[in-house]
């Protein structure tokens, strides 16, 4: 049976990831910090699973990170942990410097002193994959797509922390020879997402009959791809992956995010129209724009579906059905995030 030390699995896509490697079959062990974004609400469903192992402390935690590497000796490390929000980058972007790269050194450091101590064999086939952003890149203009050979311009606190945290990836390999693999991946949207982002947000905010935010003209355009085909791409470059490599993932759906917000208020006003009937666009209220907000991004990954032979299952269109309708069927694990009940598990996870 395979073991993955798997960082940030009380998270968006770690949680997501980490719900499907456990029902393969994967025994994962999880560290996550609980930060305000991480919610074991997400993992309630393999709470008493045997091989699901939730570990609460930080990735920078050299001695702790070591503890459970020799404990559990893991066949590969896959860091998703991050802070991942763009505009608390802006409000207070030492955070993100924290956890995404010194939090990041950390955890390469413990991971390089485990990786070579392992026999012969296991050390071959040990990796550790780096979850990170198409945001790296900076802003396209009305033409042209991210490829894994564009150069790193990264435009906010965040996407400068997670560029920062590529290059230290990647140097750890170049200079330690760490068996290393990085992804750089769209937009995610899906189940589990911390209403602050704005697919679960534009959700949240028109059910409750609330001004929909959208920042500057919202013709802001972003790649969208369905959470557990990421997930899929990532299970395939460990699997599959060169090692040293950056592999590009995305969904080839393009949309302004005027675009996305108004499919959600149809999705809506079809499944639950508003008492007074009114169209759920008619809460969109424009807000001002955000600072140094990049105004297009698209994701070649022709490379990663060439080479690996990965492509997305959901379409856009397919995707946001199924993510609405999650929602609303899962109102209670919002609402345990929007009263701050969620909070309550954390204190759990301490005792
Ligand atoms: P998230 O904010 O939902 O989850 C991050 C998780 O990391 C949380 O559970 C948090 O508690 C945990 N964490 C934060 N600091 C930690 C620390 N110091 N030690 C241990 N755990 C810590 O983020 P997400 O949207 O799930 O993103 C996961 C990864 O994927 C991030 O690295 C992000 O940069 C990357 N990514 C996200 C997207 C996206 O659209 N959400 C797209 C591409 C890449």
């Amino acid at each position: 049976m395979l073991t993955w030390l798997v960082t940030g699995g009380a998270g968006f896509i770690g949680g997501n990831f980490v719900l499907e490697a456990v029902r393969r079959n994967i025994r994962v062990i999880n560290l996550d910090a609980l930060t305000y974004a991480g919610n074991l609400q997400t993992l309630a469903s393999i709470e008493s699973d045997p091989n699901h192992v939730f570990v609460h402390g930080d990735i920078g935690d050299r001695a702790l990170v070591a503890g459970l590497l020799a404990e559990h000796a893991p066949d590969a490390v896959l860091n998703f942990a991050a802070e991942s929000h763009v505009d608390r980058s802006i409000d207070g972007p030492a955070a993100f410097i924290e956890t995404n790269v010194v939090g990041t050194l950390g955890l390469l450091e413990s991971v390089r002193d485990y990786w070579k101590a392992l026999p012969d064999g296991r050390r071959e086939a040990f990796r550790f994959l780096h979850v990170s952003t198409d945001e790296v890149y900076g802003t396209l203009g009305e033409t042209g797509k991210f490829s894994e050979t564009t150069p790193y311009a990264p435009n906010s606190p965040y996407s400068a922390s997670k560029a920062a945290s590529d290059h230290l990836v990647r140097a750890f390999h170049h200079t330690y020879g760490l068996p290393v693999l990085t992804t750089n991946c769209s937009n995610n949207y899906g189940p589990y997402h911390f209403p602050e982002k704005l697919i679960p947000l534009v959700i949240a905010k028109a059910l409750a009959g609330e001004p929909l935010p959208v920042y500057g003209d919202g013709k802001q355009v972003r790649d969208w791809l369905f959470v557990t085909d990421h997930c899929a791409a990532i299970r395939t470059v460990l699997e599959k992956g060169r090692v040293g490599e950056t592999y590009n993932v995305g969904g080839d759906s393009e949309r302004q995010n005027i675009e996305v917000v108004e499919a959600i208020c149809r999705l809506l006003d079809a499944r639950r129209p508003r008492e007074d009937g009114q169209p759920r666009s008619s809460q969109i209220t424009y807000v001002k724009d955000r600072p140094g907000h990049d105004r297009r991004y698209a994701i070649d990954a022709s490379k990663l579906q060439g080479e690996l032979g990965w492509k997305p299952e959901h379409t856009f269109e397919s995707g946001i059905e199924f993510t609405v309708d999650w929602y609303l069927e899962n109102q209670e694990w919002v609402q345990r995030i929007l009263d701050g009940s969620y909070r309550l598990e954390r204190m759990g996870a301490e005792a």
